[in-house]
């Protein structure tokens, strides 16, 4: 079996963040890279144990730089990116299972350093009227491919998030708890990579229970922005205006509209060829 592993640096247990003016900011970087490793090795060494052959691990925080590589266990491999080819789409359809580690929530939602892409730029994102974050955009990304997501890792908002929008079948390991967007009660790391073995252990084991999750066919995704300025610019990536912050993109396939929200025409024209040829299961 191989597993697509999705990573972010906001939600393993003793990472400290604040504001720093514009958004959220990471000030213990070092030590978060380190917290983050910890728990995708742990993770790692509980689907090992359930027959994981090999796991693809995406660092898919922000400049694809937090994962340092000889620090990950040997079943690893990692998937960095840059350009128009985000690390978060898995590079081939084949693979058996998806997990989300060191995840945060959605903006709005009160979980530690919680935002949608953009802690400064994006006030709320919308899928069909629903708000969505990344949690939900990514096991969407990983559902196109026919791959779903058993495990998911981070504060107990991100936690939550999955659980309502997977269903009660996704494992979780809580990481820590938010008392603010900025304010954290870290739990024991100790404990929380022993349960990230156990939990990874029983989500792999119980894969053939696990459905795909229905992905909508008619896709309107809808960004509130935060100010203006930003809005003419997914404006001009081809998004309907709606009003002063507010952008919507449409159309009959998720893939294409969510690549519709971040490249440009012609960009996107080849990035979504790709992924239709990586698409194996459909
Ligand atoms: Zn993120």
């Amino acid at each position: 079996m191989r597993v697509f592993m999705i990573t972010d640096l906001e939600g393993p247990c003793g990472v400290n963040g604040r504001s720093d003016g514009i958004g959220n900011k990471i000030l213990n970087e070092e030590t978060a890279k380190q917290a983050l490793v910890n728990e995708v090795n742990a993770c790692i060494e509980g689907l090992v144990q359930a027959g994981a052959e090999s796991v693809t691990v995406v660092d898919a925080h922000g400049g694809s730089n937090s994962i340092d590589i000889f620090k990950l266990h040997p079943a690893a491999e990692l998937l960095q990116y840059g350009g128009v080819f985000h690390g978060a789409f898995p590079d081939d359809g084949n693979y058996d299972a998806a997990v989300q580690i060191g995840v945060h929530a959605m903006q709005n939602s009160g979980g530690y350093l919680c935002h949608s892409y953009s802690s400064h730029g994006i006030s709320e994102m919308r899928l069909n009227g629903e708000p969505i974050g990344e949690i939900g955009i990514c096991t969407l990304v990983c559902a196109w491919f026919g791959i779903p997501t058993i495990l998911v890792s981070g504060d107990e908002a991100a936690c939550a998030e999955a659980q309502n929008f997977i269903g009660p079948m996704v494992e979780t390991v809580p990481t820590k708890i938010a008392h603010s967007r900025y304010s954290v009660r870290n739990y024991s790391p100790t404990k929380v990579y022993a349960a990230l073995r156990e939990n990874s252990k029983r989500a792999l084991e119980k894969l053939p229970r696990f459905t795909v999750p229905p992905i909508p066919k008619d896709v309107e995704l809808v960004y509130e922005l935060m100010c203006p300025n930003l809005a003419d610019g997914m404006e001009n990536l081809g998004g309907e205006r709606q009003d002063f912050r507010t952008v919507r993109y449409k159309g009959d396939d998720f893939m294409r509209v969510w690549l519709d929200t971040q490249h440009s025409d012609s960009s996107v024209t080849a990035h979504y060829a790709h992924l239709l040829s990586m698409r194996k299961r459909q």
